[in-house]
């Protein structure tokens, strides 16, 4: 792919679900599309076994939404890139953006990095990573069926994955740090009604043990402060996301979570920059909501474009 001193017309940061859409219908539109994206497309949404909350007949793993999203953009001309953008230079009329080895100049730029998994970032999590700690229920799961699982966190993403699990005949538990789950209702009813997955209240992990492979975790109770440590045979942390935005620049207005501060159609502070689904304050949670955002802000873009001419 050579794009040389060629200026493109827009250049997409991120092929999540947003960023997909973004490219798929800035194509349609007759827009010369790069999309760049630092891992598999998709997203948040790739490794999820069957995407909920999306009102189709079928089942649907997020995996298969991105492919059909990629092929089709792709058959309309937009061009996939595997790198990470690592800089972001708004000039007078155009924009660089900059991966390990390459600049490319771009008209617009649509920013659509979404999020990224928090971690929680306490001793043995990182070294036992793969080796019974994992953040994804739906490529791991598997390998625990009949055993004994930790899933970590009470939101919509943790009680889904600690449902999921529960399919597989896993036992669950839920560590939760609050006093009650923060997942949508009907998540919550359908795991307090599981008699697979029982819960721990007010409770943080303070560390994760084992000699080869995860054997336990060290539990800190919230109220009383009291220590234990209970055997598991795998462990799924689930609390949540933050704004993937490394590379934004300063100028661009960004909320106290970090997410960027946008108009209606995904205008950012800065005219040749536009920002795409769940990194943008106010975009709603869920796919149909990323791809919604995508389809709108490639659709600003281009008219954007239109009136240069
Ligand atoms: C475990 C889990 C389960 C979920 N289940 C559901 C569900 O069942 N139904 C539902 O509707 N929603 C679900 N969601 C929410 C849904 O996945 C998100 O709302 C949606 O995918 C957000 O899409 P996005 O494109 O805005 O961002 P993301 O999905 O975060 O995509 C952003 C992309 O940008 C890339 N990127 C980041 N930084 C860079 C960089 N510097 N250079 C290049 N690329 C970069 C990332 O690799 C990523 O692929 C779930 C979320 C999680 C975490």
């Amino acid at each position: 792919m050579t794009y040389g001193d060629e200026t493109i017309d827009v250049l997409i940061i991120g092929a999540g679900m947003a960023g997909l859409a973004a490219a798929y219908h800035a194509a349609a539109r007759g827009a010369s599309v790069l999309s760049i994206e630092s891992s598999l497309p998709g997203g948040q949404i790739a490794s999820v076994g069957r995407i909920d909350d999306f009102p189709l007949p079928v089942e649907l793993s997020g995996a298969a939404l991105a492919d059909a999203y990629l092929r089709r953009a792709s058959d309309l001309g937009a061009v996939f890139v595997t790198t990470t953008v690592e800089a972001v230079t708004v000039e007078n009329d155009h924009v660089e953006v900059a991966t390990g080895t390459e600049t490319f100049r771009t008209r617009r730029v649509v920013f659509a990095s979404g999020s990224r998994r928090r971690r929680l970032e306490v001793p043995g999590e990182a070294d036992l990573t793969g080796l019974g700690v994992s953040d994804c229920a739906w490529c791991d799961g598997s390998l625990y069926r009949g055993a004994s699982v930790a899933v970590i966190g009470g939101g919509d993403a943790a009680v889904q994955a600690a449902l999921h699990l529960a399919g597989l005949n896993a036992h669950v538990t839920l560590i939760v740090r609050g006093s009650e789950l923060r997942a949508r209702r009907r998540y919550a009813f359908l795991a307090l009604d599981n008699a697979r997955i029982d819960f721990i209240w007010e409770t943080s992990v303070e560390r994760f043990e084992g000699a080869d492979t995860l054997e336990r975790l060290r539990l800190r109770d919230r109220v009383d402060e009291s220590v234990r440590e209970l055997p598991f045979d795998g462990a799924f942390v689930y609390i949540g996301t933050s704004p993937a935005t490394d590379y934004v620049p300063d100028t661009i207005a960004r909320d106290p979570a970090g997410r960027i501060i946008a108009a209606g159609q995904g205008r950012t502070s800065v005219q040749t920059v536009f920002c795409a689904g769940s990194l943008r304050d106010g975009c709603g949670a869920g796919v149909t909501a990323a791809l919604a955002d995508g389809e709108l802000v490639a659709t600003a873009v281009v008219d954007d474009l239109c009136g240069m001419d």
